[in-house]
């Protein structure tokens, strides 16, 4: 779970005020195993706030807002969540009741000002505050999270293990970071496995390195065990810093097609395959993982330029001009496959997988890999230069890394 962080207020700004509530709740986050990836505080003005907020919701799972609900300031931030996501502010009854509760002892003091708070996007659910008289909201929108809560650092502090964190566990349960993994190319195991000896050894107790190996790359999968998930990412990137000079990428979940079925469940999204030099091992991943039904549609391996003419209508004349493997054609096979099956999302493979077929312009691991989606198509080249089965390999692990890279890249709100 990927978590951002937006503290409102001038004051901090001004630099008259420390921002606490950004690290209180950032080492709430990482205690919890999300990955904080933004903090940033802006000014009281809504503009300013609105873009903040879909900044951050584009680059997170969960945003966690704090400041601007005090009765005093006009309610900006309540006016505009309420806006974002499309609602009006309405009386909450249960909310007054609350407020009722508060003031029980000396209810004349429960003034106009007070009462607003009872005031709240018609979207939300109100996070119950026992140290104060602004509630916290929780707001829910594709699958993504946005809580705001006031920005006095004692009721932030009461309300975020309180009410956000265990809602938070429901919500990303499995999705927390427990572990992070990497890709690493070209290099064996074995091989692996004595360059990073020191660092393994200097792991402490809680934590632990495993080595997943597949055709053409290893996967290294970084652990940690309840007492240590604070100290995950320190030691990620030491590791990271370890395999310097070597190709690798980092990867969100276990696997990338883990990752795939995630966003599009998220969004609601299909997607299908067309296959060259890959031979349906795309589609083979892709289906590996359970539920792939809800938005796998289906693959055609195209092997022969009669299947990629004739099912996929890759035009003739490019096949000839610029040949199988090509730009041309991983695009227009992505741009059939999504024809032909429906889906919202394709990926193509043609590529030279070896150890024949090779020629000086296009030699052996030559791959181009195409993506096509509700906003375009495109295709991009590799040249991995390995024995076959390799190639299949790392053709389709990049193919799908693409695919998740352009649907990150487009459909984040
Ligand atoms: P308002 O709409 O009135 O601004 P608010 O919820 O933002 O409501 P403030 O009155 O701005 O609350 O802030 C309440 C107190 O909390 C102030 O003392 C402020 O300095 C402090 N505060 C606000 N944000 C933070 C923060 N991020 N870190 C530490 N203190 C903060
Ligand atoms: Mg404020």
């Amino acid at each position: 779970m990927k978590a951002a962080i937006l503290t409102i207020g001038d004051e901090i700004l001004l630099g008259q005020i420390l921002d606490t509530n950004s690290r209180f709740m950032a080492r709430e986050l990482a205690k919890l195993g999300a990955q904080t990836v933004q903090m940033r505080s802006v000014s009281d003005e809504k503009d300013a706030i609105r873009h903040a907020v879909d900044e951050a919701l584009r680059q997170a799972d969960a945003v966690f807002v704090t400041g601007g609900l005090g009765p005093t300031k006009d309610d900006l931030t309540k006016k505009v969540l309420a806006d974002y996501f499309g609602t009006e502010l309405a009386f909450n009854p249960q909310v007054y009741a609350w407020l009722e509760e508060i003031f029980a002892a000396d209810p004349k003091r429960l003034n106009d000002y007070n009462k607003s708070q009872a005031w709240l996007p018609k979207a939300c659910v109100p996070l119950r505050n026992l140290k104060g008289t602004a509630s916290g909201m929780w707001f829910e929108k594709d699958g993504k999270v946005l809580v705001s809560l006031p920005g006095v650092p004692f009721e932030t502090e009461y309300l975020f293990p309180a009410e956000v964190l265990p809602r938070l566990k429901a919500k990303f349960h499995g999705l927390l970071l427990r572990y992070r993994m990497v890709i690493v190319y070209d290099i064996p195991e074995a091989e692996l496995a004595m360059k990073l000896a020191d660092f393994e050894k200097k792991l402490p107790f809680h934590m632990s390195l495993a080595y997943l190996p597949s055709a053409g790359f290893v996967r290294l999968r970084l652990t940690a065990k309840d007492e240590a998930v604070e100290r995950l990412n320190p030691y990620f990137e030491t590791l990271l810093k370890e395999l310097t000079g070597l190709p690798y990428e980092e990867q969100q979940g276990q696997t990338t097609e883990e990752d795939i079925a995630r966003r599009l469940r998220q969004t609601g999204q299909t997607v299908a395959c067309a296959e060259s030099c890959t031979g349906g091992n795309i589609a083979h991943l892709i289906t590996s993982v359970p539920g792939a039904s809800a938005y796998f549609l289906g693959g055609i391996v195209a092997y022969s330029d009669e299947v990629k003419k004739n099912v996929l209508g890759v035009r003739a004349e490019d096949l000839e001009k610029y040949g199988a493997v090509s730009e041309a054609v991983a695009v227009q096979m992505a741009q059939g496959a999504r024809r032909v099956t429906g889906a919202q999302w394709a990926v193509s493979t043609t590529g030279v997988a070896g150890p024949d077929g090779g020629t000086p312009e296009k030699p052996v691991g030559t791959v181009w890999i195409g993506v096509a989606g509700p906003h375009g198509a495109k295709a991009q080249k590799f040249v991995f230069s390995h024995t076959r089965e390799r190639n299949i390999g790392r053709s389709s692990v990049k193919a799908l890394q693409l695919l998740l890279a352009e649907m990150e890249r487009n459909t984040a709100k």
